[in-house]
């Protein structure tokens, strides 16, 4: 099962393509997790993204295209995965055409003020990457990961300015793509502004389809 989660930054694909990822044995392949590991690597590829990332834009589309052929090519994604935040250009879309044939695109709608509303207040731990929000799921222990104790930290890019930003660039770059999958006869719609218990029910009922 080969599929894309679209949709704005916040909307809970990341989220979701965990949990989709260990109920349906397929890797979930974010393209934000592998330029943030480049940066923190400090890899040619983390040091041409770092101040790109930072303001909210989005690294070239020759860079990311590469980077993604790259990770499909290893055995691990050869019979299905979630693409989660690629593509984000109709280029990119184009290139990943060339050499994929994806099953379904996931479009996961949700309104801007929810976006900043979430964004803003998203928390992720240093050490395992675990995701909590100081309202919607607040730690036990503010500052502190529940599960290994990690520090949690707020994103450069979670900071309302470069939230405005990446919204703005979604708007402008990414939304084209959902004209663009639902005339390929692709695109499946689902509510983001539910709890992950629905929004994985409404996933399931599509991938089982
Ligand atoms: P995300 O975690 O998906 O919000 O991605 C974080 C940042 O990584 C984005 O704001 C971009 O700077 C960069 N990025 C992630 N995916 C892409 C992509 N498909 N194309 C270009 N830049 C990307």
């Amino acid at each position: 099962m080969k599929l894309i989660f679209l949709g704005p930054p916040g909307a809970g694909k990341g989220t979701l393509a965990k949990i989709v990822s260990e109920e349906y044995n397929i890797p979930q392949i974010s393209t934000g997790d592998l330029f943030r590991s480049a940066v923190k690597e400090g890899t040619e590829l983390g040091i041409k993204a770092k101040r790109i990332m930072e303001k909210g834009e989005l690294v070239p589309d020759s860079l990311t295209v590469e980077l993604v052929k790259e990770r499909l090519a290893r055995p691990d994604a050869a019979t299905g995965y979630i693409l989660d935040g690629f593509p984000r250009t109709i280029p990119q879309a184009d290139s990943l055409a060339e050499f994929e044939r994806l099953d379904s695109v996931i479009n996961f709608t949700l309104d801007d003020g929810i976006v900043i509303q979430r964004l803003s207040g998203r928390r992720i731990c240093r050490s395992c990457g675990a995701i909590y929000h100081i309202i919607n799921l607040p730690a036990s222990r503010e500052g502190i990961c529940d599960r290994c104790q990690g520090e949690l930290y707020t994103r450069d890019d979670d900071q309302i300015e470069s939230i405005k930003n990446r919204l703005e660039v979604y708007k402008k770059q990414t939304e084209p793509l959902i004209k663009y999958y639902r005339e390929k006869g692709k695109l499946k719609n689902i509510d983001a502004s539910t709890d992950p218990e629905k929004m994985m029910a409404e996933i399931k009922a599509i991938i089982d389809r």
